[in-house]
């Protein structure tokens, strides 16, 4: 069983869609279109037109012309009118936008309506508060080779300028929020790219951008391939910023593209967080708790709970809840309302997670739980508890993004610090323990941006989010995010009295 389409989503995915630049829906300028496919079934779900450098160059030069022109003549107010007036549309149409995002990417339809389009409608709200709050200082010198001089000096917090903005696909819409709704609140202009597996929600968020009011070129939106449209977006001269969501492989990429003029990055990227059960915990808590941690969105999420610590004594225990829970986890498509789990996003991740649970096989692991592919049509893997593993295997070092967790015991406070930063990456972690004093002591240990005590993915827009080490540089998200995307500029005037 399925639930029925909205006439507005099976209409959108009819209609072959095409590039959003300067407030139009233009073709590519090779005409080159590509499918995105529905990851329940593996069939096309529609055809996209694809960016590629040419079309890279109009958006810029759409996004230049508007930020010296109509958005950078808006007041702060203006501004955040219209980015309040997203998010409340993005509530309006949130039934729609479920559905699309359930379809392009794959999650449970439940899960997009309470998650994903929510938090993207409330990003926009919070972002449009701090749009007439950007303020600079009022500075005291004291310039020593002058002597009895006075000063009047200053600060200005003004936009980068022209921002890509390169997004992954395990939320969509929710990515493409964290990127805009700060770029927009400090008045920059932007080419976002959604990823080639998921474009649908950020093609009809520029509908709704454009329904919202804001100007023609100030958010241009072009889905195309990475190594394509992505790398001349990051490598373009006329491109001020890149801020990029994916892996740190791509980051790596990005960071060498942007050095040709030196444009600023912020890279949020990959992880391999640690989720560490203390034996004193309410098992009734944790086993959810750890549970949810990794197989929440399949386990696509980059702060996905994918490295289990359980101290000795609560080892066995927590690992067969665990395990548990992952062998009850129905899997089917998104739209299907009884459907816990749904496929991973494409072909590819369905390769790569199954490649893992092999080298985790081959290596010596034990499965407890899952391990394989899940029938034949569609990308679906079962939810996989894997044991008995050693530091330098694969499965304990790399990232699978997918619904697959290594769990280890532990003895010591001490102990458990090391293991968890023994890690290239530094993007989240989880302690569950009933012990205040432990649990700050740990967190204050632990190498990475996001510290969750007795929960975990627990996301906000006034939170910031972004990785220590090799799982980025900068923060979403918060206040902290404002300095991703404002140039500080000091204004010193000589006070000749
Ligand atoms: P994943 O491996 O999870 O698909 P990626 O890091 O490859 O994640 O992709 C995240 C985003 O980066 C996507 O929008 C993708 O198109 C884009 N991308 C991939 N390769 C490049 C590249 N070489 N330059 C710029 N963007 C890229």
């Amino acid at each position: 069983m399925t639930v029925t389409l909205e006439k507005s989503v099976e209409d959108f995915i009819a209609t072959p869609r095409q590039l959003f630049i300067g407030g139009r829906w233009v073709h590519a300028a090779s005409g080159k279109t590509f499918a995105t496919p529905n990851p329940a079934t593996g069939e096309t779900l529609a055809n996209i037109a694809e960016a590629d450098a040419e079309d890279v160059d109009r958006a810029v030069r759409a996004a230049r012309a508007a930020f010296d022109g109509p958005w950078s003549r808006l007041t702060a107010s203006e501004r955040g009118r219209i980015i309040w007036r997203i998010g409340d549309l993005i509530d309006e149409h949130a039934d729609e936008l479920a559905q699309l995002e359930s379809l392009d990417n794959g999650k449970p339809l439940a899960v997009a309506r309470a998650a994903d389009i929510p938090l993207a409608a409330e990003l926009f709200r919070y972002m449009a508060g701090w749009a007439t709050k950007l303020e600079g200082n009022t500075i005291a010198l004291s310039v020593p080779y002058m002597p009895g001089a006075e000063f009047h000096a200053y600060t200005l917090r003004e936009p980068i300028g022209v921002v890509a903005q390169i997004i992954p696909w395990n939320f969509p819409l929710l990515m493409a929020a964290w990127k805009l709704g700060p770029a927009l609140a400090t008045g920059n202009t932007v080419i976002l790219k959604p990823a080639e597996q998921t474009p649908l929600s950020a093609l009809r968020l520029a509908e709704i951008m454009a329904e919202a009011g804001l100007p023609d070129g100030v958010v241009n939106v072009l889905p195309g391939y990475g190594e394509t449209a992505g790398a001349a977006l990051a490598a373009h001269d006329g491109v001020d910023k890149v801020a990029f969501t994916g892996s740190t492989e791509v980051g790596k990429l990005i960071v060498q593209a942007a050095a040709g003029n030196l444009k600023k990055v912020s890279l949020e990227l990959g992880g391999k967080s640690p989720n560490i059960v203390f034996d004193d915990v309410d098992p009734a808590l944790a086993i959810p708790g750890a549970a949810n941690a990794i197989f929440f969105n399949h386990g696509q999420c980059c702060v996905a709970g994918s490295r289990l610590f359980v101290q000795e004594s609560r080892f066995d225990e927590v690992v067969e809840g665990v395990a548990t829970i992952a062998r009850g986890i129905k899997l089917g498509s998104g739209l299907d309302p009884d459907t816990q789990m749904g496929p991973l996003v494409s072909d590819e991740q369905l390769r790569r997670v199954t490649g893992f649970l092999d080298s985790g096989r081959t290596d010596g692991a034990r499965t407890v739980a899952g391990g394989n592919r899940h029938g034949e049509r569609g990308y679906f893997v079962e939810p996989t508890v894997i044991t008995d593993t050693s530091p330098d295997m694969a499965v304990v070092r790399e990232e699978i993004f997918g619904p697959v967790v290594v769990a280890s015991p532990f003895s010591t406070l001490d102990e458990i610090a090391d293991q968890a930063n023994a890690t290239t990456f530094g993007l989240g972690a989880g302690i569950w323990t009933r012990d205040v004093s432990k649990a700050h002591a740990l967190a204050k240990r632990i190498r990475a941006g996001t510290v969750w005590i007795n929960c975990y993915n627990v996301f906000d827009a006034a939170l910031p989010f972004g990785g220590y080490k090799q799982s980025g540089w900068g923060r979403e998200m918060g206040h902290e995010v404002l300095e991703a995307y404002t140039e500080v500029k000091a204004i010193c005037t000589q006070l000749h009295i």
